[in-house]
């Protein structure tokens, strides 16, 4: 029997895996796809502090470009943010990113199994058994703490009865020529991506990604976001030799009583981290810094309480990871909400009031807490009006005028 076994080769799974094998836990990764980091479903805009959260040394072999700064274009808009040195984002392959995180947890002493995708799983005082299908046979592997690192629809969560309220934005992304440029676009508008935004990402050798994500929920009955990306894309008639690809981002439901990540039975024990927790910034959609910083927190407590034949201290893990990043996805959360209820104009007006506030946002704004600078910003008069107008929107249901599509 496994101490831990880890469901998910992805970012968050391998950071947790790393974690535990590296505190002596005899630990395996189980992934359903035949190679790690594929297919991509990602944007790859990181923080350097991201880059610094994988421990990696061989960071050049996945960064493709350095960003160094964003125009965030409002209908009628645009604004130019410059980021200041020390504090510049980048654009990062996923595949190679997800498979390096994959061999460092491997060379920690953790084994990794491919093509093994977890279909069942029974808690008894012997363990979890995992039933895993490996080429269309079935296979029983037990393990004292699993880690559910499986994504947005966690199966994991699935099975263990984990499933907490959330919204699933959907998204579509293509590869394709650009041009010159090392800024990345951001645009706003209800019209262009309702209750999100859409996206392009310079790579630096003439190509770029370019993306949209919507909230079903405000867009119009339907609709998918291939519909609002080809619109999209028309008005950028100079890309070319576009490769597409699909995805979705969780976000969790604001709720007084937050979703529980720890489930113990018996003495046995599961945590969920990563997308399958919706451990996600729901202001930009970016999970890689969140799964990272709770991948090493689920690690570290699962080999603890494996070791010590306790899991109550599994518990640990959840009251860690809030103490971390809540309050922060609690606040986008919110902002979420009041951005689905904006219209095209009022952004525009959001998007002019904080051009005053640009060499600020310039010197204080951090995207991996956005809530530090926008906390501040929110509460300026003009922009207060404009987002109690919108809570009382949403309280009045007015927001949900387009229904879910
Ligand atoms: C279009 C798009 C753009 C994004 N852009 C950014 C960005 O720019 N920056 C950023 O920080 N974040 C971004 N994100 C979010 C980011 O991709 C996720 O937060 C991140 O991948 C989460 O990592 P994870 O390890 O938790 O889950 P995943 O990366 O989803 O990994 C889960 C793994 O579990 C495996 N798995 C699933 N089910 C099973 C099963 N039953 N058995 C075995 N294995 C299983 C999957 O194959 C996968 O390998 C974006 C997301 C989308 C959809």
């Amino acid at each position: 029997m496994y101490d831990v076994v880890v469901v998910g080769a992805g970012p968050s799974g391998c950071m947790a895996a790393k974690y535990a094998a590296k505190r002596g836990a005899s630990t395996l990764i189980i992934e359903k796809n035949a190679e790690v980091g594929v297919p991509v479903h990602c944007a790859g805009l990181v923080s350097s502090r991201t880059l610094e959260e994988t421990e990696l040394s061989n960071i050049e072999s996945f960064i493709s470009s350095e960003i160094k700064g964003a125009v965030i274009h409002s209908p009628n808009h645009d604004m130019h943010v410059e980021a200041r040195a020390g504090n510049r984002a980048y654009a990062i392959r996923r595949d190679v990113f997800d498979r390096a995180l994959a061999e460092e947890a491997v060379k920690s002493g953790a084994g990794l199994i491919t093509n093994s995708r977890v279909i069942g799983m029974v808690a008894g005082n012997g363990g979890v058994r995992i039933r895993v299908r490996v080429a269309g046979e079935v296979r029983e592997i037990s393990a004292k703490v699993v880690i559910g690192a499986d994504g947005v629809r966690s199966a994991v969560a699935e099975i263990a009865g984990m499933n907490f309220r959330k919204y699933i934005l959907s998204c579509v992304q293509a590869e394709g020529c650009y041009g010159d440029g090392d800024c990345a676009e951001i645009f706003v508008s209800r019209a262009i991506a309702p209750g999100f935004f859409a996206w392009l990402i310079p790579l630096g050798d003439g190509n770029a990604r370019f993306g949209l994500c919507i909230d079903k929920r405000y867009s119009a009955p339907g609709s998918t976001p291939m519909h609002y990306f080809k619109k999209f894309l028309h008005q950028h008639s100079h890309t070319s030799h576009l490769s597409y690809s699909g995805g979705e981002i969780p976000i969790a439901a604001a709720s007084l009583r937050p979703h529980k990540t720890v489930r113990v039975m018996k003495r046995t024990g599961i945590l969920l981290v990563g997308d399958a927790a919706a451990q996600v910034k729901p202001i930009t959609g970016g999970g890689l810094y969140y799964g990272l910083k709770c991948g090493k927190i689920a690690g570290d407590i699962a080999a603890k309480a494996a070791y010590k034949d306790d899991m109550h201290l599994l518990y640990d893990y959840e009251r860690r990871w809030r103490e971390e990043i809540w309050m922060e996805i609690a606040f986008g959360i919110w902002v979420h909400r009041l951005r689905c209820m904006l219209r095209d104009e009022e952004f525009d007006v959001i998007f002019r009031l904080l051009e005053r506030e640009r060499t600020r946002i310039e010197r204080e704004g951090d995207m991996d807490y956005p809530s530090l600078v926008l906390r501040e910003l929110i509460i300026k008069p003009e922009i207060f009006m404009l987002v109690t107008k919108g809570v009382i929107k949403y309280i009045c249901g007015r927001g949900l005028d387009i229904k879910e599509g």
